[in-house]
C-alpha cells in the first residue's frame, strides 16, 4: 500500500522499488505466509504511472527466462504477467558473413517457450498493482534513501520525502538502487569496473514479416545485435532491438535520418523478417561489468544492479537477480522459521519486532551466498565471455565464434550450456 510517512522500526527497508527492488518486495511478501514482517519500499520516482521515466521501467523490453518465469510464478506475479508477455519458442543465433548457426527450440525441452519478453513499463505495473495491493508491504515515493548508518544491530536509513526529512531503523536493508548507488559509496563498498568501451542501442521495430515467437541473436563485426519478438500493434509486426555499438559510433547513430538508420540495419541483420519498415525513439546505454565487493554486510544485502550489472548481450542481468531474489527469500524465511521453532514458548510474548531482529543476521545472509556464489560467478562469467568474444573483428576471433556456432548446433553438450543459460535452469 502507499503510504506518506514511514513509522519508526521495519524488518526489512527495500531502497529502489526497481525491476529487483520490487519484484523482492512481491516475493517476500508472497512467500511469508504468515504476514508477520514489516516491509518498507522506498522509491525516488512515483510508481503508479510506470510510462517511462524511472530508469528500470524506461521503454526497454527485457527477456525474461523459462526458470525466471516460474520464480514470477512462485512470487504471485505470473498470472498477471501472463497477458502482457510474449513467448520465445525458438532462438536463432547467427554471425553475419561466416558460416555457422544455432537454432534453440522449446520442443526439443519439452517446455511451452524457453522463455518470455516483456515491455519493462508493462512489468512496472505489474509490479506496481501488486505493492500497492499488498497490505504488508509499504511503498513510499517518491522518496529518496539519503544515508544508511550502521547501528549496534541493524541500520539507521535518512529519508526525504516531500522535502520532509526522517528516518527509520531496520534489522534489514536490502540495496537495491541500481548500478550508480551513492549508498554503496557512502558506506564504503568498492566496485570492480571494467568498460566495453560499447553502448547498447535500444528501440522498438516494426518489420515486415512475423516474428513467430522466434527472438535473434546476430553477431555482428561491429558488434552483437538482438532482435526480440513483442506483440503486435496499430497492425505492426512490432520487435525489441538490442543493438549494441562501439561508443565512436553513438553520436553518429543518435543523429542518423531514419530511413539511413533503417538501411543500415536492414544490412546487419539481414532479410530474415523481411524488410524492417520502422524504427521508434532510440535509447542508449553505456555498457560495462560492474561488481561489488561486498555484497553482505551485518544488516545489508546488495541485489541486482548494484551488485552486479553485466553486458545484455546475453539477457542475464534481470534473469540472474531473480534467482538471487528467489535464494535470498527462502534464506531469510527458513531462518525465522528455524528460530521460532528454537524459542517458541520464548517468542510468543515477543512483538514482531523483536521476533525478526534476527533477520539481518551475518548467518542468514552468508547462507544466501553461499547458495547463489556459483550461480552468479557463472553467468558473470558466461556473459563476459560472450561479449568479449564477439565484439571484434580479430581473425582468431572469427574462427572462434565459427567453432562456438558450428559446436552449438553439433556438440550436444555445448548447445545444452547455451541453452540452460538462455533458459536461466539451475544446476541440479
Ligand atoms: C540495454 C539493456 C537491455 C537489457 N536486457 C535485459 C534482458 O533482456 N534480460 C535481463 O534479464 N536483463 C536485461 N537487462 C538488465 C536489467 O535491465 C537489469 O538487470 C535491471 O534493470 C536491474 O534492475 P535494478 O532494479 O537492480 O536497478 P535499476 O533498474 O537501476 O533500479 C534502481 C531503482 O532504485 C531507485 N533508486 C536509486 N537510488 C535510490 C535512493 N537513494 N532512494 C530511493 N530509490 C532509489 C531508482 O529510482 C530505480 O527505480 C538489460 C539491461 C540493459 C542496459
Amino acid at each position: 500500500m502507499q503510504i506518506k510517512s514511514a513509522k519508526e522500526h521495519y524488518d526489512i527497508v527495500i531502497v529502489g522499488g526497481g525491476m529487483v527492488g520490487a519484484s523482492f518486495a512481491c516475493a517476500l511478501d508472497r512467500a511469508a505466509t504468515d504476514k508477520n514482517l514489516s516491509i518498507l519500499v522506498v522509491e525516488a520516482f512515483t510508481l503508479s504511472n510506470c510510462l517511462s521515466i524511472q530508469p528500470s521501467f524506461d521503454a526497454r523490453s527485457t527477456a525474461l527466462s523459462f526458470g525466471s518465469s516460474k520464480v514470477l510464478e512462485w512470487a504471485g506475479l505470473w498470472t498477471d504477467l501472463l497477458e502482457v508477455v510474449t513467448p520465445i519458442k525458438q532462438i536463432h543465433v547467427s554471425d553475419k558473413g561466416h558460416f555457422g548457426s544455432a537454432l534453440l527450440n522449446h520442443e526439443e525441452h519439452k517446455i511451452d517457450a524457453l522463455g518470455y519478453v516483456v515491455e519493462n513499463n508493462q512489468l512496472g505495473a505489474v509490479l506496481s498493482k501488486a505493492m500497492e495491493s499488498s497490505s504488508t508491504i509499504e511503498l513510499l515515493c517518491p522518496a529518496r534513501i539519503e544515508s544508511v548508518k550502521p547501528l549496534a544491530v541493524g541500520m539507521k536509513l535518512a529519508i526525504v520525502a516531500d522535502e520532509t526529512d526522517f528516518t527509520v531503523e531496520t534489522s534489514l536493508v536490502v540495496l537495491a538502487d541500481g548500478g550508480k548507488s551513492p549508498i554503496c559509496s557512502q558506506l564504503g563498498i568498492s566496485r570492480d569496473t571494467e568498460t566495453y568501451e560499447q553502448h547498447s542501442l535500444i528501440a522498438n521495430i516494426a518489420f515486415e514479416n512475423p516474428h513467430e515467437h522466434i527472438a535473434y541473436e546476430r553477431f555482428t563485426d561491429t558488434g552483437p545485435l538482438a532482435v526480440l519478438p513483442l506483440s503486435r500493434l496499430e497492425n505492426e509486426n512490432r520487435a525489441s532491438l538490442v543493438w549494441t555499438v562501439a561508443n565512436d559510433q553513438v553520436e553518429e547513430l543518435k543523429l542518423l535520418a531514419e530511413e539511413d538508420l533503417l538501411e543500415r540495419l536492414q544490412e546487419r541483420f539481414g532479410n530474415r523478417l523481411g524488410k524492417i519498415r520502422k524504427i521508434g525513439e532510440r535509447s542508449f546505454y553505456p555498457l560495462s561489468l560492474s561488481t561489488a565487493k561486498e555484497q553482505i554486510r551485518p544488516g545489508l544485502v546488495l541485489l541486482g544492479n548494484v551488485a552486479h550489472t553485466l553486458h545484455p548481450v546475453a539477457g542475464q542481468g534481470l534473469n540472474l537477480a531473480l534467482r538471487d531474489i528467489e535464494s535470498l527469500v527462502n534464506s531469510l524465511l527458513s531462518s525465522r522459521i528455524t528460530n521460532s521453532q528454537e524459542t517458541l514458548e520464548v517468542e510468543k510474548s515477543l512483538d514482531s519486532r523483536s521476533k525478526n531482529s534476527k533477520i539481518g543476521s551475518m548467518q542468514n545472509l552468508q547462507e544466501y551466498l553461499r547458495l547463489q556464489e556459483s550461480d552468479q560467478a557463472k553467468t558473470i562469467m558466461f556473459t563476459d565471455k560472450i561479449a568479449k568474444l564477439f565484439s571484434n573483428n580479430d581473425k582468431l576471433k572469427i574462427w572462434a565464434r565459427k567453432f562456438g556456432l558450428l559446436s552449438i548446433e553439433m556438440a550436444p553438450s555445448i548447445k545444452k550450456e547455451f541453452s540452460k543459460q538462455a533458459m536461466g535452469l539451475r544446476e541440479n
